[in-house]
């Protein structure tokens, strides 16, 4: 089932009758650049390997490009979309699939009250919105969001930082965060041309699966908040951050010196110069060293 809709998704004049005939308009800030490039959407499709035991999430369905080819797939789809309009144009097209349930709003938002750590969904994938995406992986970072697989369309630049390695100029505690979270490959790039409207930039699209025991890391909001610390200022070193941040205060920052000392690093590296792993052991270093 292609296209149910009767709407050629690889035919931009179509589109843009589609979203005219509905009395919509395309907004820049929900980033509403349709994906019109028939083979990239298979090829997502099958990056994301559904089957038919799955629940999905899709983030921003849009016009349903991705949506029509994941349906007959899935046994159940939640789709989070924004804009009301396309809500409205989703649950008509769709009618006949109960398996389909939307959810209107800001899925920064939404997401959660949809999210169990115990029943995950099995996959996770959208053409993400430009403005939202960092925001959005970074959250599902934060949060251990443990879907099976999960595969996103991003900005170039995103899946640059995502998947930087330490000394590299775009190697931030976001690419510390997701790297530890999940194991993250590049699969695929698409020029601005596979998109309706064209954007101004390059999209990879990038697959995202569970790192090994990340579930099992203790007292993980103490290493998120170690890890913001580290890399407050990029121009001071490590030690220092953390001083900054309160870690330490000056009569016990000897502590610190301990912990670099154990590890065999130079107390006055910087974050961005250390591995995810690295970081990880710091931290737990230095919480089982904290005073009681
Ligand atoms: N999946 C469609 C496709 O591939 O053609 C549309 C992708 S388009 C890049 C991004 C979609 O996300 C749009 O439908 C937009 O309305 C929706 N969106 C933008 N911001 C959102 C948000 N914060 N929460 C939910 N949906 C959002």
């Amino acid at each position: 089932m292609e296209d149910p809709t009767a709407v050629n998704y690889n035919s931009p004049s179509e589109i843009r009758r589609t979203v005219e005939a509905l009395g919509l308009r395309l907004h820049k800030r929900w980033g509403q650049n349709f994906l019109i490039n028939r083979g990239a959407r298979r090829h997502i499709v099958s990056l994301l390997e559904p089957t038919a035991r799955d629940t999905v999430w899709e983030i921003g369905p849009g016009l349903g490009t991705l949506t029509v080819l994941l349906l007959p797939e899935v046994r159940n789809l939640l789709a989070f979309e924004i804009d009301r309009g396309l809500i409205r144009y989703l649950t008509e097209t769709f009618s006949e699939w109960d398996r389909l349930q939307l959810i209107a709003g800001d899925v920064l938002k939404t997401w959660k009250e949809h999210y169990s750590p115990q029943e995950p969904p099995d996959r996770i994938v959208g053409n993400l919105p430009y403005g939202s995406a960092s925001a959005l992986i970074g959250a599902f970072a934060e949060n251990r969001v443990l879907a099976g697989r999960m595969v996103f369309t991003v900005q170039r630049e995103l899946a640059q930082r995502m998947t930087a390695e330490p000394g590299n100029k775009n190697y931030s505690s976001f690419s510390v965060l997701c790297q530890l979270v999940y194991r993250i490959s590049d699969r695929m790039q698409l020029k601005p041309g596979s998109f309706y409207p064209a954007p101004e930039v390059h999209s990879s699209v990038v697959v995202l699966e569970p790192a090994a025991g990340v579930e099992r890391v203790s007292q993980w909001p103490s290493f998120l908040k170690f890890l913001r610390a580290c890399f407050r200022s990029r121009r001071k070193t490590m030690r220092n951050n953390l001083l900054a941040a309160g870690f330490a205060d000056a009569l016990e920052a000897d502590r610190l010196e301990r912990v670099f000392a154990e590890l065999g690093l130079d107390p006055a590296v910087r974050a961005e110069r250390l591995s995810p792993r690295q970081l990880l052991g710091f931290s737990r270093l230095l919480q089982s060293q904290s005073p009681p």
